[in-house]
């Protein structure tokens, strides 16, 4: 094992991250949204130089961005499409992702089983020019397999009319682990991020965006930041600033998201045991459905079902649920039943509607995320993916000095920035397809085991050291923070973690003082476990 040199995590007490807040001080860049997609900008504005703030009304990760299908990718159905700009680019950004977090993002093969004699040469040409694509970021050879080699590599593939396959590579990442490594990564560059507080309103001067209003949500009090640009990186949430931008300025606007939900479901490993990923390019109605092994478990997923509201914690459909499990039911010989799902989660994606006008548009470019200046000066950025959250940074940077928000800074910083817990640390080891533990810590693993009950495991690889860790250096709150982003243990097994809830929360209780909310977060675990009849 790999422990690399101890690191000296930095604090994350809630009393000196309010206090900080409540300095009247004027910032670069404040942003609205703790996901990938603001994250990613606060860490390049402050790896540049910029005076960062960032709040995030929930926890960071909380929304979509601990929702993905873990999947590091080029996005082998945009090939499909033939945008091959937007393929290129996200290869390159899987290559230095999987680079700057070699703990929490690691390559991954997928074999795309053939049961029809015309898939493999088909779907198999697609793959081939995907590595070409990659070029010197592939992460492996795109091979044609025999029917053998399928089973021998998809032991639980089924069998009957099995044909061949072709195995390509990918990556996959511990999503919301990552997210909060972008939000300490940009922490130790000076950038000050606070979650539970909620960007209320917008501060304006002159008529030009000037800052924010913000409310502590464990306190209510209410905070003015006065920053020269603001950046709206809300995800699915965006349009609730852009409203209140428009009314402020008196120019109507329209929404620009269309919600649409996708559904993943858990279930043992025994349904996919190694270390392989199963792809189906095309289900029985034209989707791409993914079995990715993942901490132990095997993640089923996902869906793309339009939506109107936006709920915190969508709920899946029946018609989703019983999608995944007949779809897997056709090419796993043992189908996956209701009972067998150990987890159910729903992500909301933030498909971006054509705007035109309310400011600029990047939507000409083959990039599927939109960066829009409002006439105020509100920067609002939606869209892409978790793959591609640097390169979208990088856009929005840029997109600010074009308005001239900030001054031209130098670019790239953030291609080879080691993220937090991947300083010295050479080699994981450790695959992400194994249940999590220590090794998900990268080179802070010693600074975790020098905590109190590093010996004390609540269960297999969640140590109450780990709790005391998330609290004091990993922004953690309440149970749910802990058993749902710092360790992945309500996404893995719902049962599992609502029984550790007490548990967890009396740690936490010692570590913060304040109400861990085991109530909620039992009902939270409970709902995970809850397919629709
Ligand atoms: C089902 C599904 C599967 C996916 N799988 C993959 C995958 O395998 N690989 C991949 O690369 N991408 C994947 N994606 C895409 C990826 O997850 C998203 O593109 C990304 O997470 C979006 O991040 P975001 O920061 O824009 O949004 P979010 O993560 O939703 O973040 C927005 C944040 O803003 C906060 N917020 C809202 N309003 C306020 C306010 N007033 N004040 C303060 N904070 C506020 C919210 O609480 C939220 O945390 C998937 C998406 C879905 C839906």
């Amino acid at each position: 094992m790999n422990m690399g040199a101890a690191q000296q995590p930095q604090p994350t007490l809630r009393h000196d991250l309010m206090t900080r807040l409540a300095q009247p001080r004027p910032y670069d860049m404040a942003i609205v949204g703790g996901g990938a997609t603001g994250l990613g900008v606060a860490l390049d504005a402050a790896a540049r130089g910029l005076s960062v703030v960032l709040v995030e009304s929930h926890d960071f990760a909380k929304g979509t961005s601990s929702r993905a299908t873990k999947l590091v990718h080029g996005g082998v159905r945009y090939l499909a499409q033939g945008n091959i700009a937007l393929v290129r680019e996200a290869l390159h950004e899987r290559s230095t992702l999987l680079h700057n977090a070699p703990h929490l993002a690691q390559p991954l093969p997928f074999i795309m089983p053939s049961y029809k004699c015309w898939e493999t040469p088909f779907y198999g040409a697609g793959l081939v020019l995907y590595d070409a694509l990659a070029g010197r970021a592939g992460l492996g050879k795109t091979e044609f397999l025999n029917r053998a080699q399928t089973l021998q590599a998809l032991p639980t593939a089924r069998a009957d009319g099995l044909k061949g396959g072709v195995k390509y590579w990918d990556g996959q990442f511990n999503d919301a682990r990552l997210a909060l490594a972008l939000a300490r990564t940009a922490a130790a560059r000076g950038a000050l991020l606070v979650n539970y507080c909620r960007a209320a309103d917008l501060l304006y001067e002159c008529g030009k965006v000037a800052g924010l209003v913000c409310e502590d949500v464990e306190t209510r009090q209410s905070f003015k930041v006065r920053s020269r640009c603001v950046i709206n990186a809300t995800g699915v949430w965006v349009d609730e600033l852009r409203q209140k931008d428009g009314e402020a300025s008196q120019r109507p606007t329209r929404p620009m998201v269309a919600p649409s939900q996708g559904v993943h479901m858990v279930v043992e490993r025994e349904f996919l045991p190694g270390r392989v990923g199963l792809m189906v390019p095309k289900t029985a109605d034209g989707r791409v459905l993914f079995a990715v092994p993942w901490l132990g478990k095997v993640i089923l997923g996902t869906t793309d079902t339009p939506r109107q509201d936006l709920a915190r914690e969508p709920q899946p459909f029946r018609e989703e649920v019983e999608f995944i499990l007949n779809e897997s039911a056709r090419y796993l010989r043992r189908a996956p039943g209701r009972a067998d799902v150990k987890s159910v989660w729903v992500g909301l994606r933030p498909l971006v509607k054509p705007q035109d006008e309310d400011g600029d548009n990047t939507k000409g470019l083959s990039r599927e995320h939109t960066v829009l200046v409002s006439r105020s000066g509100l920067v609002t950025v939606t869209g892409g993916k978790w793959t591609t959250y640097r390169a979208m940074a990088e856009d929005v940077l840029q997109k600010c000095f074009e308005k001239n928000l900030i001054s031209r800074l130098s670019t790239g910083v953030t291609a080879n920035l080691l993220l937090v817990g991947a300083e010295n640390f050479k080699s994981p080891g450790h695959s992400i397809c194994e249940p999590p533990g220590l090794h998900g810590y990268g080179s802070e693993q010693s600074a975790v085991l020098a905590l109190p009950g590093a010996g004390t495991e609540l269960t297999s690889g969640l140590t109450e050291a780990m709790i005391r860790f998330a609290a004091r250096h990993e922004y953690a709150r309440t149970v749910e923070d802990v058993l749902a982003r710092r360790s992945r243990l309500l996404f893995l097994d719902a049962r599992l973690a609502g029984s550790l809830a007490a548990r967890a929360g009396e740690i936490l209780l010692q570590e913060t003082g304040i109400d861990p909310q085991v109530e909620a977060f039992s009902a939270l675990a409970r709902d995970y476990l809850h397919l629709p009849e």
